[in-house]
C-alpha cells in the first residue's frame, strides 16, 4: 500500500524521506524547492546523491512532487505566464533528476477571461513545457480542483478537454483530491454516490489516467467551491469515503497522500486511522 503525506524539505531534500519514514509513510509528496519562489539554486550532484542515499534507507517506495502555487499556466498576464512556464520547466527538471514519478499541478486560474480561454491556454502551456523537456520519464498530473475563484479543473470534463488538446498527452495523468472534488460538487459520502463519481471519472477521463490521490476531508460543504482541508473524518466528508478508497482494489497501487492541517501530530493520527480502515481479506 502506498500511503503517506506531504512532507517538508526544510534542511534539504534528503530530509523528506527521513520525515516520511518517521511518520510511517510508504509514499510522500514534496515541493522540489521553496514553493514561494519562482526559481532556486540549481541542484548540485551532492544534493542529488544525498537524496538518493536517504531514499534508499527509507521506507518510501513512491515520491510525488507538487508544483509551486505561484505557477498559473493560464495567466492572462504575459510576464506571469512566461514566469509560470519557466518555473514549471525548472521544477520538472529537478523532479526528473530526483527520479520522482509524477509532478502534480493545479491547472490554472483564468482570472476572468473565461473557461474556454483558460483551458486553451493551459493546453498551450503544457505543449510548450513538455516540448522543452523531451524524453522525461516523469508524469505530469493535473489535479482536480475545488473551483475556487476562477480556478479551472473542478469538472472532470475540463481536465479531459485540456488533456485532449495536448500533443504528447501520454505524458499526462490526473491526481484526484477528495476535498477538492467534494467542494466542487461531487458527492462521495455513500457507497452509491462514491461509485457514481468514480464511474463518472472513468467515463470522462478514464481510470488508467488516475495516478495519485490526495486524501483530505473538507471544512466546506458540497458544491461550496471553497478549498479548505480538514483532518480525516472531522470535516464534511466524514470517514466513509476514506474507508471506500482505502479498500478499493482499483486504487491499490496508487499513492495516497494526506495534505491536512495540524502538522506532524495530525499526520501521525490520520495515517493510523486510514490504516485501520483497511479491511482484512
Ligand atoms: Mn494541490
Ligand atoms: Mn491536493
Ligand atoms: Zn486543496
Amino acid at each position: 500500500m502506498l500511503l503517506g503525506a506531504h512532507v517538508s524539505i526544510s534542511g534539504g531534500l534528503d530530509k523528506a524521506p527521513i520525515r516520511g519514514t518517521e511518520l510511517g509513510c510508504t509514499a510522500v509528496q514534496i515541493f522540489t524547492k521553496n514553493q514561494r519562489q519562482w526559481l532556486a539554486k540549481p541542484l548540485t550532484q551532492e544534493e542529488i546523491d544525498q537524496y538518493f542515499l536517504s531514499l534508499q534507507k527509507s521506507s518510501i517506495a513512491s515520491v510525488i512532487a507538487h508544483s509551486s502555487y505561484l505557477i498559473n499556466l493560464c495567466s492572462p498576464d504575459k510576464n506571469q505566464l512566461q514566469k509560470s512556464r519557466e518555473s514549471f520547466i525548472f521544477e520538472l527538471e529537478r523532479a526528473e533528476k530526483l527520479g520522482i514519478q509524477s509532478y502534480v499541478f493545479h491547472p490554472g486560474s483564468h482570472k476572468g477571461n473565461g473557461e474556454r480561454y483558460g483551458i486553451a491556454l493551459i493546453a498551450e502551456s503544457l505543449n510548450y513545457v513538455l516540448d522543452k523537456c523531451p524524453g522525461f520519464k516523469i508524469k505530469v498530473l493535473l489535479e482536480t480542483t475545488a473551483g475556487q475563484g476562477t480556478s479551472l479543473g473542478y469538472r472532470f470534463e475540463q481536465l479531459k478537454q485540456i488533456i485532449d488538446l495536448v500533443e504528447e498527452n501520454v505524458r499526462l495523468g490526473v491526481c484526484l483530491d477528495t476535498c477538492h472534488i467534494y467542494a466542487a460538487g461531487y458527492d462521495i459520502r455513500t457507497v452509491d454516490s462514491y461509485e457514481a463519481v468514480i464511474n463518472e471519472f472513468d467515463h470522462i477521463i478514464g481510470l488508467p489516467e488516475l495516478r495519485a490521490i490526495h486524501l483530505n476531508d473538507s471544512k466546506k460543504p458540497l458544491g461550496s467551491r471553497l478549498d479548505r482541508h480538514e483532518q480525516i473524518g472531522r470535516g464534511e466528508l466524514g470517514i466513509e469515503p476514506f474507508r471506500l478508497i482505502m479498500n478499493d482494489a482499483r486504487f491499490q497501487n496508487i499513492p495516497k497522500i494526506l495534505e491536512i492541517p495540524g502538522g506532524e501530530e495530525s499526520y501521525r493520527h490520520d495515517l493510523e486511522l486510514l490504516k485501520n480502515l483497511v479491511e482484512a481479506g
